[in-house]
C-alpha cells in the first residue's frame, strides 16, 4: 500500500529534516506510529497524502507515485483513496453533522452525492450513537462526538487508506475505545490499510504493527523541552 525510498524532507523554514531510508507497509496493515512531540509525524502522514512533497526520494501510496504527481493530480488521488482524521476534527461550525460528514461529497465535484451515501453517512452514524444529532451544530457537541463525527466524515467514501492524527488524544478511555472499534472495524471489514500517530502506549497493543519514529533519523526536534522531560 506504502512504498517510501531514499526519502529526504525539510520544510521552507526551519532547521527540521527527515530521512526516510525504506518504509513499506502492506495492504490491510495496521500501523500506530509513535515518537516524541516534534519529530515528524504528522509530517510523515502528510508525505504518504501528498499534502507535503520530499526534497528528494519517492513515495508510492497505493500504486500511485504521488511525490512525482502535480498538485491537481495528487489532490484528486487523495480525494479518491485517503479518508484524513486530523487530531483537531476540523469540523466546520456552520454546518451540522450530517453536512459535516458529507463534506467530502460537498467539496470535490467528482464524488456524486446519491441517496446510497446519505444511507451509508446515516448507517455509520447509527453504529457509532450520534445518529439522533445529525441535524445539530457541531459546537452543540462533546469532544467525543466531534471525534466520532470526524471518522465517520473520513469513512465515508470507503477509501482503501485510513491516516489518522492522534484521533484519541482528546478522548476518555470509553470512547477512545469506540474510535478505535470503528476504525479497526471499517478496516477488517473492508481490507483497508490503517495508519494512526498516537501518543497513548495503552492502544499500541490494538495494531498489528508499531514504528517507532526514533528509528528515523531527524534533526530538529531533539532541543524541545517537552522531549528532554520524558519519552513522549
Ligand atoms: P509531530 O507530529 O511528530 O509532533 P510535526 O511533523 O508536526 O511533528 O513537526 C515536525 C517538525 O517540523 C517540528 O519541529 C515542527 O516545528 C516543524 N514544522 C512543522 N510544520 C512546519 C512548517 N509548515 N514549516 C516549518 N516547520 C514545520
Ligand atoms: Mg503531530
Amino acid at each position: 500500500m506504502i512504498e517510501i525510498e531514499d526519502l529526504r524532507f525539510s520544510y521552507d523554514e526551519g532547521d527540521f529534516f527527515l530521512e526516510i531510508p525504506k518504509l513499506k507497509v502492506a495492504h490491510g496493515e495496521t500501523v500506530a506510529i509513535v515518537g516524541p512531540s516534534g519529530s515528524g509525524k504528522t509530517t510523515l502522514l502528510n508525505l504518504i497524502a501528498g499534502t507535503a512533497v520530499p526534497q528528494s526520494g519517492q513515495v508510492t501510496t497505493n500504486g500511485y507515485e504521488i511525490s512525482g504527481l502535480h498538485d491537481a493530480a495528487r489532490r484528486d488521488f487523495r480525494i479518491a483513496n485517503i479518508g484524513l482524521v486530523f487530531q483537531e476534527f476540523e469540523l466546520l461550525e456552520y454546518l451540522n453533522v450530517l453536512d459535516n460528514i458529507l463534506l467530502p461529497y460537498r467539496i470535490n465535484r467528482t464524488l456524486h452525492l446519491g441517496t446510497a451515501v446519505r444511507e451509508r453517512a446515516e448507517a455509520l452514524a447509527k453504529r457509532v450513537g450520534i445518529s439522533d444529532k445529525l441535524t445539530r451544530f457541531v459546537n452543540q457537541l462533546s469532544q467525543g462526538e466531534k471525534q466520532r463525527v470526524a471518522v465517520i466524515r473520513a469513512l465515508v467514501m470507503q477509501p482503501p487508506l485510513l491516516l489518522a492524527d492522534e484521533p484519541t488524544g482528546n478522548l476518555d478511555p470509553l470512547n477512545k475505545n469506540r474510535v478505535l472499534d470503528i476504525l479497526l472495524q471499517y478496516a477488517e471489514q473492508n481490507g483497508a490499510t490503517v495508519i494512526t500517530v498516537t501518543h497513548d502506549y495503552d492502544i499500541l497493543s490494538r495494531f498489528r504493527r508499531v514504528i517507532d519514529f526514533k528509528d528515523f533519523y531527524t534533526h530538529g526536534a531533539e532541543q524541545r523541552p517537552e522531549n528532554i522531560a520524558g519519552p513522549m
